[in-house]
């Protein structure tokens, strides 16, 4: 019986021809139909998916060159497009909308051989932390069922999770990526804003949205962060600095790293205390192993939470006025007597709560009276961040802190209170306000029996040191 560990792996056993990708693809069909409870795929491809595994498997018996991804079997986020088939966003506004064309991340994926096995779960056009904002229902955590497995990408990170895929591409504004990865004890990395591009990924917040990547080790990771990261003429914000071989991080000997902490995210009042001594422990063992591992003042962290909420808000209330009911998507049905009550219509009906309370929050924000107060503001918190990032990285390779103030917590239980769930985000709204790239690393349990991580951090576009130091952790 097969049973994935890691891509390196996996693609031994197809050299030596112990498997073949059609073998592959039916084991993880059967997985998806075993676990279909826990709500993690949208949409599976099991025919199409079988196609391209058997054609796969002719090209190798042909000789023909492989892809660095060959029959790697990916899941993607239902707010990620791949043409011909449907992207909701989770959404009743776009149910039954059909992709025109793929996203640049897709379309590499596929180049380098990838069999794309289905679209995951989220929480609506991608707000949330828990999964719980989906049209299509709630996601299970496949550790607890009880609990959720965090979110938005939370489908994705089930994915992986439960075997039903080897990896999943997620996004990440806010820790859509490494909160669920924290919650589902795998490895979550959101790279530098620009690294992937975003052409083809519904936008939710423009200056802060990125692609990110659901693995169950560090090396699957930096391979197809390798394969999916790059310049791209469609997204003006992707980065054209050259893309280093991630994958190289396997045979970089292991170096000291020095590397901060700041002792507020530790003594904060919403950390959970197990959390927290699991965390200062790793800083004693760090040092103890010959890292430099030292507090850095961090006088922010009240404002970083408000900060990004006004702003990404702002930014999706923007973005999302284009979904109206004329030119695509869900139109109300009931005959509307003018222009204005068919988008009020629409756009009511369309919508969840959660969404239509963030375009309400961005619209005031941005509101004349309002501008200057919130949306102002915020950004000059950005702008302090940035500068406070800065300084922190011209002394230090590496920020760690903790991912998420809690682990998996229950259905339900943080779902009438917007705050709470929104002070959760804590930890990770950091990165995506300033850009820079960060992985969430499965490596504690806590007594409930359910998994936590540790979040590294690195300066921009230093995602191999990122990957490198995780995977020494
Ligand atoms: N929980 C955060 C939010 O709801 C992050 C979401 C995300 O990264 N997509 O905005």
């Amino acid at each position: 019986m097969y049973s994935f560990t890691t891509i390196q792996d996996f693609h031994q056993d197809i050299n030596t021809g112990r498997i073949t990708c059609e073998q592959v693809v039916r084991y993880f069909l059967q997985n998806i139909e075993q676990s279909k409870r826990l709500n993690a795929f949208v949409e599976v491809y099991a025919e199409e998916a079988l196609q391209r595994a058997k054609d796969l498997d002719e090209k190798k018996q042909k000789g023909i060159p492989s892809g660095k991804l060959f029959g790697v079997v990916v899941g993607i986020k239902d707010v990620i497009c791949f043409k011909d088939h449907k992207v909701t966003a989770a959404s009743a506004i776009l149910r039954n909308f059909v992709s025109l064309y793929s996203a640049t991340a897709v379309e590499k994926l596929l180049d380098e051989d990838a069999i794309i096995i289905g679209s995951l779960n989220c929480d609506e056009f991608a707000m949330g932390s828990s999964s719980e904002n989906s049209s299509y229902g709630n996601v299970l955590n496949a550790i607890d069922e009880s609990r959720v497995p965090g979110g938005s990408s939370g489908g994705s990170a089930v994915a992986v999770q439960a075997n039903c895929c080897m990896v999943s591409l997620g996004t990440d504004t806010g820790g859509s990526v490494r909160q669920p990865a924290d919650f589902c004890g795998i490895v979550g990395l959101k790279p530098t804003y620009g690294r992937i591009s975003r052409y083809g990924v519904l936008a939710y917040a423009s200056s802060f949205d990125q692609i990110g990547i659901f693995s169950k080790n560090i090396p699957d990771a930096a391979l197809v962060l390798e394969v999916v990261s790059g310049a791209d003429d469609f997204d003006s914000t992707s980065s054209s600095k050259p893309v280093p071989e991630y994958s190289e991080i396997q045979n970089m000997p292991a170096r000291p790293y020095k590397i901060a902490y700041f002792r507020e995210t530790l003594e904060h009042p919403s950390l959970d205390p197990e959390i927290r001594s699991a965390i200062e422990g790793l800083i004693d063992k760090l040092q103890a192993e010959g890292h430099t591992v030292e507090p850095v003042k961090f006088e922010f962290l009240d404002y970083i939470v408000p900060a990004y909420y006004v702003l990404t808000t702002a930014e999706a209330s923007s973005n999302l006025s284009r979904y109206d009911g004329v030119k695509y998507g869900y139109r109300a049905s009931e005959a509307a007597s003018d222009l204005t009550s068919l988008y009020k219509k629409t756009r009511s009906e369309g919508f969840g709560g959660e969404v239509k309370r963030r375009i309400m929050l961005g619209t005031f924000v941005l509101s004349a009276g309002y501008y200057d107060a919130y949306f102002n503001k915020a950004q000059q918190v950005r702008k302090l961040l940035i500068e406070k990032t800065n300084k922190i990285f011209a002394d230090y390779e590496a920020i760690i802190m903790p991912t998420a103030p809690s682990v998996a917590f229950k259905l339900g239980e943080k779902n009438n209170d917007p705050i709470a769930m929104f002070l959760a985000d804590i930890y990770t709204v950091f990165a995506n306000l300033v850009g820079i790239p960060s992985l969430s690393v499965p490596i504690f349990y806590h007594k409930s029996g359910m998994p936590f991580g540790v979040q590294v951090m690195t300066n921009r576009f230093q995602e191999l040191s990122l990957l490198h130091l995780s995977k020494s952790l």
